[in-house]
């Protein structure tokens, strides 16, 4: 079991920044998307993240 986390830039970007913890594995998004996907390949599973408010990102922890 893989868990997911979701960071959030705290000097005012609205970038987001997922990681696999497992596999250290992380990719960076720009502003701008309500959802993004991260994929991992060493895990083999694909996440969506949805943003519904951009001022209430939330972290997001997902089992796979
Ligand atoms: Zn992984």
């Amino acid at each position: 079991m893989f868990s997911y986390t979701v960071d959030v830039p705290q000097d005012g970007e609205r970038g987001i920044r997922v990681t696999c913890e497992e596999h250290g594995e992380s990719e960076e998004f720009q502003s701008g998307y309500s959802t993004v996907a991260f994929h991992c390949e060493r895990c083999g599973y694909e996440i969506e993240i949805t943003a519904h408010d951009l001022h209430e990102w939330r972290d997001f922890g997902e089992m796979c």
